[in-house]
């Protein structure tokens, strides 16, 4: 969402009069950005991150802590650099849903320099400090995933009681105030109540608790027949979770398929390892992440969607909320895993296959636009549909999925990028920046070994499921692709050779791509890892993937192997299992030594890296696990799933010495983490590369 641009947004009943216009100009523009956009080539690697924060208040006499609703306060002077010096500013500051919530970003992408991933933290800390300076002595900025006690008695400050009976509510919350919706923009009340209204009933978000020997049941507000049940009931909830993304740019739109579906059965795995919120409107569940939190927080299916009732006013049955796992791979490669059949509307689908959009991008689409328009702004219903793409992104960005697929904006110089979305926000800038450096390596890893993660469809939403779990990072197994034997030898011959020389004998695009030049770039034209459509657009058999084309001609004679997909740990997924995948870690690592990395970004890489295996493999535990030792161990604690005042304020209070770095949580972080990172590049680094040096282990 651009900055402040303010607007009318339309009742929910003129809204809903508008949503087929919304839907037939979204797919018209949609037609048009692709003709345009198609074939678009050699846009370089370009990524960013966004970290949402949560700013918290605490009252040291009460020992209480709250969340503040100065965002819109905040957003103005945050703001205010930017708007003198839109290109200068080192970070961003966008609105979220919650009126205690920012949003912040690098103020540039970063590119495609090793370097590069040397200034991820110092960037983060930067931010930090940014808003540090503004807030007051008691208040403090927080990446943590969900505030504990969200929708608890007076979990606001200032102090605002739900009006649940009070008609021009927007959440007719029993426990979350409008006022902790953000003022500042109509986007959030007005999705708020048209979802709430689409659906005919307030959302209904349900947890389970987690049963301690004390455990009062019912809790609170259960659910009739369901005592074991934590009910939320507004979609602050959800949206006023916190989360981490990254979007990064491909060279083109094939290359953006690719990297949509290689990332996909990926998201479940980094929302394991990610895991970070056990605690919702003050009580310990049984689950770790916020997802199905989110995803029903804006569930704005009716009844008859749902299943509850026969199809009459609707259309469809269907199956997910809006905000969910994503429910078809668009690579052809990827058409044989989209093994859950797609609900849409066959005249829509239509339209685009006339329209010229290939069938796997067609039903994308079509899929995205069972959707309505859930606010919808009056100057904004007409529009012309060659050049504005305001209906097709209304629909696209009210689709939250754990992958986005973002086409280019017009009028930039943007190409066509994928958004990697179902982490959760972690308590330090390091680890988020460990993450953040880990999966833009992994997307170069993909493309220069060809890497194959795809898993069906159906195995990824089971995945889902099992991530969230109760310490699902140590106990869970997940559907993994069994790493065919060329994946193994093409990341085996570079430990061994430090080339890519093919070992598996088939044509491979690997062969035309000098991938291990020596170079520190990740991208640019000559050395292939991006950038280089030539390569990209190849597939794995060296047959040019056609975009109007509606089955792969992609034979993968390891499908017949009915062991493909096995189950396995997030640390055999990490750190290997042999024989059947190298690991994450080990191939990234593989792919590293054949860089040229100059010493300090090698030092903080090879941090995250340990960092990341460390807790894949059990070594550390995810910030949800550490969330729940801290309550169960808490003085206050009385074994009845309760997070009190007190539990909260001393939780928030650790938090804040490690996100200072004053404290340093061994079983969170180990025995500290000293990345180099910087917050610019060397001038001499940006001419001469540092040899690759090894770091001393810390
Ligand atoms: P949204 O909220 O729509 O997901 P944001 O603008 O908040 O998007 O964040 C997008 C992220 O993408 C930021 O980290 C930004 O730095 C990064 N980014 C900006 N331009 C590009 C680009 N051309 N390619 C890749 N990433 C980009
Ligand atoms: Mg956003
Ligand atoms: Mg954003
Ligand atoms: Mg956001
Ligand atoms: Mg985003």
């Amino acid at each position: 969402m651009g900055l402040l641009s303010e607007g009318n947004p339309l009742s929910w009943e003129e809204t809903k009069k508008l949503v087929d216009h919304v839907r037939e100009h979204g797919i018209n523009q949609f037609i048009h950005l692709y003709h345009r956009l198609k074939d678009r080539q050699g846009d370089i690697l370009k990524w960013g991150d966004e970290v949402e924060y949560i700013i918290v208040k605490f009252d040291d006499e009460q020992k209480v802590a709250r969340v503040s609703l100065k965002a819109k306060d905040l957003l103005a002077k945050l703001n205010e650099k930017e708007l003198a010096d839109p290109n200068g500013v080192k970070s961003l500051w966008r609105p979220e849903y919650g009126a205690y919530m920012i949003e912040g970003t690098p103020g540039k992408p970063f590119g495609g320099l090793m370097a590069h991933f040397n200034l991820v933290e110092a960037n983060m800390r930067y931010r930090r400090e940014e808003v540090t300076e503004l807030l007051d002595s008691d208040e403090c900025v927080m990446s943590i995933t969900n505030f504990p006690r969200l929708g608890a008695p007076n979990f606001t400050y200032p102090v605002y009681q739900p009006r649940p009976e009070d008609p021009l509510s927007s959440a007719r919350s029993l426990y979350f105030p409008d006022e902790a919706i953000f003022p500042g923009h109509p986007r959030f009340k007005t999705l708020t109540r048209n979802i709430r209204m689409r659906r005919g009933e307030k959302v209904s978000i349900k947890l389970k608790v987690f049963k301690d020997v004390n455990t009062q049941l019912p809790v609170e507000g259960a659910p009739p027949g369901e005592p074991d049940v934590v009910l939320l009931d507004a979609m602050g909830f959800g949206m006023g979770c916190c989360c981490l993304q990254l979007t990064f740019q491909a060279c083109n739109i094939t290359e953006a398929r690719r990297l949509y579906d290689q990332l996909a059965p990926l998201c479940p795995i980094m929302l394991a390892l990610t895991a970070a919120s056990p605690v919702y409107r003050g009580y310990l569940t049984e689950s770790d992440c916020r997802w199905n939190v989110i995803s029903s927080s804006v569930d704005c299916r009716t009844e008859e969607e749902r299943g509850l009732k026969p199809l009459k006013e609707n259309k469809f049955r269907i199956a997910k909320s809006r905000y969910d796992s994503i429910d078809s791979y668009l690579s052809p490669e990827g058409a044989k895993y989209n093994d859950v059949k797609l609900t849409y509307d066959e005249a829509v689908y239509k339209r685009l296959i006339e329209g010229g959009i290939d069938h796997l991008l067609a039903q994308h689409v079509a899929h995205l636009f069972i959707r309505d328009t859930v606010s919808l702004f009056s100057e904004k219903v007409h529009q012309n549909d060659e050049e504005d793409t305001d209906h097709f992104e209304n629909i696209q960005s009210t689709n939250w999925q754990t992958m986005r697929f973002k086409p280019p904006p017009p009028n930039s110089s943007i190409g066509w990028r994928v958004e990697f979305r179902p982490c959760e926000a972690q308590i330090s800038d390091f680890e988020n920046a460990a993450i953040v450096c880990f999966v833009v390596l992994l997307t170069r890893v993909i493309l220069s070994y060809q890497l194959n993660f795809l898993t069906p469809i159906s195995k990824v939403d089971e995945n889902m499921q099992t991530a969230q779990k109760r310490d699902a990072c140590r106990k869970e197994k997940f559907w993994f692709r069994k790493s065919s034997k060329s994946t193994e030898q093409r990341a085996a011959c570079v430990q061994i050779n430090g080339t890519t020389t093919n070992t598996n004998g088939s044509s491979n695009a690997t062969d035309s791509m000098p991938l291990f030049n020596g170079t520190a770039k990740l991208n640019g034209h000559g050395n292939g890892l991006n950038g280089n459509a030539n390569s990209s657009s190849t597939n794995t058999n060296g047959t040019h993937i056609q975009n109007g084309s509606t089955d792969s001609d992609h034979t993968d004679t390891d499908d017949e192997d009915t062991e493909l997909f096995q189950l396995l740990t997030i640390n055999e997924i990490f750190n290997g299992k042999p024989g059947v995948f190298p690991g994450l870690v080990p191939l990234i690592r593989s792919y590293l030594q054949s860089m040229e990395v100059d010493t300090d970004t090698h030092c903080t890489i090879e941090q995250y890296l340990r960092f990341i295996q460390k807790r894949a493999a059990g070594e550390l535990i995810t910030t949800a696990t550490w969330i729940r030792e801290q309550v169960l161990s808490h003085p206050d604690y009385k074994k009845d799933s309760i997070v009190s005042d007190r539990i909260n304020y001393d939780l928030l209070k650790s938090i804040q010495r490690i996100q200072e770095g004053k404290h340093v949580e061994p079983a969170l972080l180990g025995q500290g983490n000293h990345s180099k990172t910087k917050d610019f590049i060397p001038p001499a680094l940006q001419k001469q590369l540092a040899k690759t040096g090894c770091c001393e282990d810390k």
